[in-house]
């Protein structure tokens, strides 16, 4: 039966797109001062935000001394100093206030033997502006991130925020360049509706997924980035990806660095701890960036492990098995279900896995969608937030250190979430909808659904997926990602000739995955266009070909912007140096 094109309207105060982390967050924050609603296409505390295991960061210094300078310092380190400072400043500053709300609101969080919330180690946290290793992770056991969704569902429930879940968004509407709402796919019942809003915040997530070996859950498409791409907002520094080092061998799913924070370390295959002598200081604890380089050198220089020597291990049983369960028991039931090893006996196989995604939406660090003005000058987009890891604003720079996520989401969450209420409230009217308000979505669906074209949707996912691992990985090189212009640009081609099996408009996923499929192309071409163009290297993006960091033509942030045809066209923006106070860091340890 052909679709109806009827759109049902919702009026709501403030929209939030995504039920992860960063936008439940943001949802309890504006449900607290204007009617608030959420759409989601997965239940709320199945976004990938559950999967995070490791912590969440904040220089509470209850193991030993800290403070939020520190915790700066290594977040502009981290960034390989492409970070935006005052939102680097904004977030350090923000992150023990956060975390003590989450306590307040009941995240059982793991104690010390005092009571106060227990911390661990992770990659490139420090002290005394990098001089010793710092205990700075807050961490609920290995199951953080799980236990931040329930609370925070649970919180949104309460405060009558309404839940629209597993509804599919298709197009953000803007008119004139201001934000009036989202056209979404209810993928229950099938339908259209449009969300007719003041202000709309996205927190859709990653775009991982574009990579074959990823971390990431099903939902990391980009789809947030995508569909803002559409409507003439710039994707930042797409290019920068992050491969997580310990990915399990032939599955991808993430081993949490919180097990070298607990003592665990790499070996290759002649038993060799091989970070020892690519950071020598750091070891198996430097950034996420260094230890992955590190393993793809023991890998391409023959010394893997296995058959194929196509792995490395990772070694955890000797800090004992009472120790593993108690503090990574979520880590001991992923090795044995997915690698059909008992940690607290066998090391664990693993490779580099595409993690997570340092570009995105343009934001200030007020959650604000921001965009070049016509002056050169940074605009806000009026009513557009954006938060968590579908936003850039730019606090991970190149390369985000471990914990600094869950936090991203928390802080940019909160302030987004502050802001869009804020400016719902200002405005007492609902902006006007343009009178082809969600026609291009309802397009999009009906193409898919009633088209006829002959190219099927799964072997264009696995060939593109796996050529962005090949040609745009761990290791870059220009002749590599002229290949991959030209290949996508086929495969856009055949996009457009697809049409989906399945007919049906209840729980239709292959309808979804055709969709998502379209978002991560544009998505893709941003990662390629941006990383060809970069002749640098710099945290996550590594060209073989241009081995260094070229701070005098690269200390710059990318724009990728849509072109009708598909492809994308940068531009730049300078780095944000200026940290929101003065007295930040003093200037004699701010020499970087
Ligand atoms: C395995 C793993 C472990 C991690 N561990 C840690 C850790 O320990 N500490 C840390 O700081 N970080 C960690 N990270 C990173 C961190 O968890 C993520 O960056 C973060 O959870 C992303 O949260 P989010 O709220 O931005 O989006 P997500 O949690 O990814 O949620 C995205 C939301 O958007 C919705 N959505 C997406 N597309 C659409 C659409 N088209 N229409 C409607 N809704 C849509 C989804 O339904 C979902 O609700 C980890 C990541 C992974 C993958």
């Amino acid at each position: 039966m052909p679709i109806q094109d009827t759109i049902t309207v919702h009026r709501v105060g403030a929209l939030v797109v995504g039920a992860g982390g960063a936008g439940l967050r943001a949802a309890l924050e504006a449900g607290r001062q204007v009617d608030t609603a959420v759409i989601s296409e997965v239940f709320p505390t199945r976004s990938h935000t559950v999967s995070a295991q490791g912590g969440i960061g904040a220089s509470l210094g209850n193991v030993e001394n800290d403070n939020w300078q520190f915790h700066m310092f290594d977040t502009v380190k981290g960034s390989d100093w492409l970070g935006d400072q005052d939102a680097i400043e904004f977030m350090c500053r923000e992150a023990p206030s956060v975390v003590i709300e989450l306590e307040h609101l009941g995240l059982p969080f793991s104690r010390l033997e005092d009571g106060r919330i227990y911390q661990r180690a992770f990659g490139g946290h420090t002290s005394n502006f990098g001089q010793n290793e710092v205990h700075r992770s807050c961490a609920a056991a290995d199951r953080t991130g799980h236990a931040m969704l329930h609370t925070l569902f649970e919180e949104c429930l309460r405060q009558g925020v309404r839940f629209y879940n597993e509804f599919f968004m298709l197009e953000l509407v803007m008119n004139q360049g201001v934000i009036c709402g989202a056209l979404a796919w209810d993928m229950v019942k099938g339908g259209f509706h449009l969300f007719h809003a003041k202000s709309v915040l996205f927190a859709t997530g990653g775009y991982a997924r574009v990579f074959r070996t990823t971390s990431n859950a099903h939902i990391c498409s980009g789809d947030g980035v995508s569909l803002a791409m559409r409507a003439g907002i710039p994707g930042e520094d797409l290019e920068f990806l992050q491969f997580h080092p310990t990915g399990i061998y032939g599955a991808g799913n993430l081993i949490t660095e919180g097990v070298r924070g607990e003592g665990g370390y790499l070996v290759n295959c002649s038993d060799t701890r091989f970070m020892e002598l690519c950071a020598p200081h750091e070891k198996d604890l430097a950034c996420r960036d260094v230890v992955s380089r590190g393993m793809a050198e023991e890998l391409r220089g023959g010394r893997g492990c296995g058959i194929g020597q196509d792995y490395l291990l990772l070694k955890i049983d000797h800090i004992g098995a009472d120790k593993i369960m108690e503090r990574l028991p979520g880590i001991w039931e992923l090795a044995m279900v997915f690698a059909g090893v008992d940690c607290t006996k066998e090391p664990i196989p693993v490779v580099p896995t595409a993690h997570y995604s340092m570009g995105g939406i343009p934001t200030n660090y007020r959650g604000e969608v921001v965009v070049p003005g016509p002056d050169g000058q940074e605009t806000v987009v009026p009513g557009f937030y954006a938060a968590g890891e579908a936003a850039c604003a730019s606090v991970h720079g190149a390369n985000r250190l471990g914990t600094n996520s869950l936090l991203d989401l928390m802080v940019f969450g909160r302030e987004g979430g502050k802001r869009m209420a804020e400016y719902a409230l200002a405005n007492e009217a609902w902006p006007e909808l343009p009178e082809e308000a969600g026609q291009a979505g309802v397009a999009e669906v009906k193409r898919l659904l009633d088209g006829r074209g002959s190219e099927r949707l799964g072997p264009i996912m696995e060939e593109m997926r796996g050529d962005m691992e090949r040609h745009c990985g761990v290791f870059r090189l220009e002749k590599d990602m002229i290949q991959l212009k030209e290949k996508l640009a086929k495969y856009r081609e055949r996009y457009a000739q697809v049409s989906v099996q399945d007919k049906g408009q209840a729980y239709n996923l292959d309808l979804i995955e055709a969709l998502e499929l379209g978002h991560m192309l544009d998505v893709c071409e941003g990662i390629c266009r941006g990383a060809l163009a970069r002749e640098e290297s710099r945290g996550g993006h590594y060209r073989d070909d241009f081995p260094k960091r070229d701070d005098e033509n690269w200390h710059k942030h990318t724009l990728a912007y849509l072109e009708p045809d598909g492809s994308a066209r940068l531009d730049y923006k300078p780095v944000r140096m200026q940290p929101l106070t003065a007295e930040t860091i003093p200037p004699a340890e701010r020499n970087y």
